[in-house]
């Protein structure tokens, strides 16, 4: 019995997971929110406690010493040599990266130089992981990728259709994300879909905050809605997903508060999707409570259905027919309104929802048994799939 952590640490946030292994039991998990921000906050939950304190972490150094004291302080640890293995979330891996890896100095400059790819998380995972390598150096230190799971991709579908030296010469294509959560809920939809996964088609629906579609046949990725930055496929929280390119000049010749492509990027990236269209919130639950009087709420709701629904109309295609639908994180585990509205235009795939089963806190099947296409809502859990690439890789 040994202990592992899995952490994601994001800009100015560091989430994180304490597990048992190889039972796989989750002995405590925590949040750091506002990292080098004045009033940071720390909550830790463990069993059937939760405690949160408000205080300044001015990096992801101190919060990582900050996360080790609570360890040791509420008891999860005696001694620090417990904990055995760490294992990173990592957003971009690039084409050098096809499965998780033990990090050495040369991984974690590979990871530093992967920046580009997604700008505002590889720095802070980065920074996580050498924060971790400080205070425990004896710990396997493994880092898991969002895009491994994509590496499975064939070029027809990762490549775009730019000159060949854009990727030759610039490593220009998809590379997708939210690898692992599309990976474990695919693998657990081929459960309960009584077969090997060898024999599966399955389409996964990761809609939280970021969302993403993949087509997943045989266990493997073959397509994905994200491209060669987390901002392409389908609306998103503040995202606006597929764009013609062709906006990007013309804004900013016209718009004065635009001044070059990475305004507009920024602009892409933080400001428009659900929140964009509805100058409300980016938050679906917001959408929902102000969509019956609020004539932006109602169309920033149907904007983002009709973005999800041509997704899983593609990859229907590119699968010649599917299996199973599942839904997860945030939006897709908890919406039964979303769930409902993307449902209802896709009959005609043989899709049959049962309405007692389509509700608040379901897991497994909302579909009829006559349903031609399971669909499923599956709770994703990536740092199981973090915590169990830690267990294989370890020293
Ligand atoms: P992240 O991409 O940050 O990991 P999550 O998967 O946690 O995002 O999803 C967060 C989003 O899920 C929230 O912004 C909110 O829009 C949505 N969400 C959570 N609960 C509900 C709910 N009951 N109904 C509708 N949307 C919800």
């Amino acid at each position: 019995m040994t202990k592992t952590l899995a952490v994601n640490a994001g800009s100015s946030s560091m989430k994180w997971q304490m597990y048992e292994m190889p039972e796989e039991k989750v002995l405590a998990k925590g949040l750091i929110e506002r990292i080098g921000l004045k009033d940071s906050i720390v909550t830790v939950k463990f069993g059937e406690e939760k405690e949160e304190r408000v205080f300044d972490i001015p990096n992801h150094t101190e919060a990582v010493e900050v996360l080790l004291e609570d360890l040791k302080r509420l008891k999860i640890v005696e001694e620090f040599t417990e904990i055995t293995g760490v294992g990173h979330r990592v957003v971009a891996g690039g084409e050098i990266f096809q499965k998780s890896t033990v990090v050495t100095p040369e991984v974690l400059q590979q990871v530093k130089d992967l920046s580009a790819l997604a700008p505002l998380h590889n720095p802070a995972n980065a920074a996580g992981i050498e924060a971790f390598l400080n205070l425990l150096p004896d710990a396997t230190s493994v880092v898991v990728f969002d895009t491994a799971f994509h590496t499975t991709m064939p070029e027809k579908a990762f490549r775009y259709p730019l000159p060949k030296k854009y990727y030759t010469d610039y490593a220009v294509r998809k590379y997708g994300a939210h690898g692992t959560s599309h990976m474990y809920v695919s693998q657990e939809a081929a459960k309960l879909l009584g077969k090997p996964i060898e024999e599966t088609k399955i389409i996964t629906a990761h809609i939280g905050n970021g969302a993403s579609i993949t087509a997943v046949k045989g266990g493997e990725s073959v397509d994905t809605s994200m491209g060669f930055t987390p901002l392409a496929g389908v609306m998103m929280g503040t995202r606006t997903g597929e764009m013609d390119p062709s906006v990007f000049p013309y804004l900013i010749e016209n718009d004065s508060e635009l001044k070059d492509a990475q305004d507009v990027v920024d602009m892409m990236n933080k400001e428009s999707g659900l929140y964009g269209v509805s100058g409300i919130s980016s938050d679906m639950r917001d959408i929902i409570a102000a969509k019956d009087t609020d004539a932006d709420a109602k169309l920033a709701f149907e904007m983002y259905v009709d973005r999800i629904q041509k997704f899983i109309g593609q990859y229907l295609a590119v699968l010649n027919g599917a299996d199973a639908l599942v839904f997860t994180a945030g939006i897709g585990e908890n919406s039964v309104p979303v769930r409902e509205a993307i449902l209802s235009g896709l009959t005609w795939f043989g899709i049959e929802v049962d309405p007692e089963k389509n509700v608040f806190g379901v897991e497994g099947e909302i579909s009829k048994p006559s349903s031609r296409l399971k669909v499923f809502v599956i709770p994703t859990d990536e740092e199981l799939v973090i915590a169990r690439d830690v267990e294989a890789l370890k020293k």
